[in-house]
Parts: structure tokens; sequence; C-alpha cells
């Protein structure tokens, strides 16, 4: 299948600021966010359909078992997936189309799709990264722990990503992971 539009995958840390970057590299027309399924329980405002589609374990596996996801994986005991069909319909229309995953999905959609552009969204340092979790007052006490655990294993990982950017001041990274795109574009 010839795509013309790109595939980006997006990982970093929670709390790093990918949700913040992506909401500000969206408002180009060209390109599309995936919005993935997940088995965790809405927080905060979220809804249904716009951050992610919330289904139960039974429904995530019946679409597992439908061939449904581009890539899926577990992350803090919970499956999360990007449903295939919109990520393929976007790219035929010449849309780039932005995932944004966690590590073991960005290796997934590396393997299917070679061509894919990896960036992963670094904080500053670790103690930024955890005053931007706690700051954004959507975990509790026990899921902020899981989370920064979980970090100091991902942030090795950025090595084996295209392009590393920081996250220190919002409206650089925002412009680097822009120019990013502006270069792979053809
Ligand atoms: P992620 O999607 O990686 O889990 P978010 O986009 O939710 O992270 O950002 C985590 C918190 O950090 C949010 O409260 C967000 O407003 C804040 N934040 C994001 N980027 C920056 C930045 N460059 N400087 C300061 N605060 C930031
Ligand atoms: P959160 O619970 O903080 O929204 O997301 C937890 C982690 O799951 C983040 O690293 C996020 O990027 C990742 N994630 C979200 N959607 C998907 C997905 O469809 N597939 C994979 N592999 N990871 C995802």
């Amino acid at each position: 299948m010839n795509y013309n539009g790109l595939l980006l995958v997006i990982s970093g840390p929670a709390g790093a600021g990918k949700g913040t970057v992506v909401k500000e590299l969206i408002k180009d027309e060209k390109i599309r966010l995936s919005v993935s399924a997940t088995t965790r329980a809405p927080r905060g405002q979220e809804k249904n359909g716009v951050e992610y589609y919330f289904l139960t374990r039974k429904k995530f596996e019946e679409m597992i078992s439908q061939d449904g996801f581009y890539e899926y994986a577990q992350y803090l005991g919970n499956y999360y997936g990007s449903p295939k069909k919109p990520v393929e319909d976007w790219r035929k229309e010449g849309k780039d189309v932005i995932l944004e995953i966690e590590v073991q999905g960005c290796r997934k959609v590396k393997d299917i799709q070679p061509d894919c552009i990896s960036i992963f969204i670094k904080p500053p340092s670790l103690e930024v990264l955890e005053k931007r979790l706690r700051g954004r007052g959507t975990e509790t006490e026990e899921n902020i722990l899981k989370r920064l655990a979980r970090a100091k294993e991902e942030l090795p990982l950025a090595a084996d990503y295209d392009y590393v950017v920081v996250n220190d001041d919002l409206d650089l990274c925002v412009e680097q992971v822009r120019k990013i795109i502006g270069d792979n574009r053809k």
C-alpha cells in the first residue's frame, strides 16, 4: 500500500508533555491524531471518543481477535491500542497521522512500518517530570509512583528513536517537532 501521509510515533514518559505538544501540532489541518482505545478508567474530564475510547477488557480482547488494532500493548495493567481503520484511511487521504503511544507500541509500529518517524519527548529532568505529573492533578498517589517508576525504565529507550526532543520550553519544543515533520514531508 502506498501512503502519502507520514506516520508519526510520539512517545515519552507520562507527564513529559506529549498531550500538550500534540494539541499544538494538530492545529495543522494536514495532521490527524489517532484516538486510542484503552481499558483504563477515564480520569478528570476525559470523554469517550475524545481522549480515548474507553473499553471493557472483553471488548478490547474482541477487537484484538478481529485484528482491529494497528498495534496494542499493556501499560501498568491496562490495554492500550491504536484502532487500525482511521490510521489507514487518513494516510490514504494524504494526512500525516500521529500515534501517541508508549515504547512497546513504537517497536511494533517500526516492525510493520519501518518508514514511520519516531519522536521521543523527554522531560528536562526527573524532578521536573514529577512536578508536572503532580501539577496535572489527574493521578492518584499510587498511579504517580507507578508512572515515575515506569518513566525510569522508558527514558533510556529514547536512544532507539529517530529524534529526541526535550520539552523544557513548550513553544521551542513544538517548533522543533514541527521542523522534524516539515523536513520529512516529501
Ligand atoms: P503527557 O501527555 O506526556 O502525559 P501532559 O501533556 O499531560 O503530559 O503534560 C503534563 C503536565 O505538564 C500538564 O499539566 C501540562 O500542562 C504540563 N506541561 C507540558 N509541557 C510543559 C512545559 N513545556 N512547561 C511546563 N509545563 C508543561
Ligand atoms: P495514559 O494512561 O497516561 O493516558 O497513557 C499511558 C501510556 O499509554 C502513555 O505512554 C501513552 O502514550 C500510552 N498509550 C496511549 N495510547 C496508546 C496506544 O494506543 N498504544 C500504546 N502502545 N500505547 C498507548
